[in-house]
């Protein structure tokens, strides 16, 4: 069957294994980086549990970065 290209997903960031990762519980991941995606901006790369690399569109990021308000102590 034909796979369509999809486009990084918004959260919950579902990994292969089975676990699923909210934008909350991303910032607890172990970090790997973060590269350029032309127009997409910046792709932030961490690593889930199992050990694969999962990735997140850095835009998606900024706010909880930003305005941590209730989410972060
Ligand atoms: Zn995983």
């Amino acid at each position: 069957m034909d796979a369509p290209k999809l486009p990084i997903p918004a959260w919950p960031k579902a990994c292969r294994c089975g676990e699923v990762w909210s934008r909350s519980e991303w910032p607890e991941l172990p970090p790997v980086g973060r590269y350029l995606a032309g127009a997409d901006g910046w792709i932030e790369l961490r690593t889930c549990v199992c050990g694969a690399t999962l990735a997140v569109a850095a835009s998606d990021l900024a706010p909880l970065e930003v305005c941590p308000s209730g989410i972060v102590s």
